[in-house]
């Protein structure tokens, strides 16, 4: 006797990706003001060819050695709400210039659906009862 088989047969729906509990797009970039963010070849590669520049010209540009740390970092430069940002960050619009050859490590972050620069955001807006308040650490 064959087997009778409910038609359709469904694949087992993949796994949803824990949901985000943070909004980069409402924050004013506290993980681009880290002083130290580290940076690889293969990070350096990609923004070479980001812009179409040399390897060498890119590391030169973009990046620098920090002695204390022994590791290559994303340059800083001043910026309008912390102390200093990665160069890459747009200081008007609050968000990242190159964001698809972003490094490693900025894609990584912040490992976890959970962002407590964020969490600290949203506690400090919900204080001062303002939407846009800009908490500095
Ligand atoms: S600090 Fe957190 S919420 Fe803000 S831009 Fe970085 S990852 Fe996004
Ligand atoms: S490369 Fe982009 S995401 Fe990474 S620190 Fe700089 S501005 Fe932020």
């Amino acid at each position: 006797m064959t087997k009778k088989v409910s038609i359709p047969i469904r694949a087992k729906s993949a796994p949803k990706a824990p949901k985000k509990s943070y909004d980069c797009a409402k924050c004013p970039g506290y993980c681009c003001s880290y002083q130290l963010i580290e940076i690889n070849k293969r990070d350096i590669a990609r923004l070479a060819r980001h812009f179409e520049l040399e390897y060498s010209v890119a590391e030169e540009r973009f990046t620098k050695y920090d002695a204390s740390q022994k590791a290559r970092v994303l340059r800083h430069r001043k910026d309008t709400v912390f102390k200093t940002i990665c160069m890459f960050f747009d200081q008007k619009e609050r968000r990242c210039t190159v964001y698809e050859s972003r490094p490693g490590v900025c894609r990584d972050y912040p490992l976890a659906k959970r962002c407590g620069y964020y969490d600290f955001l949203e506690f400090e807006r919900d204080q001062q009862d303002d939407p846009d308040y800009i908490a500095l650490t």
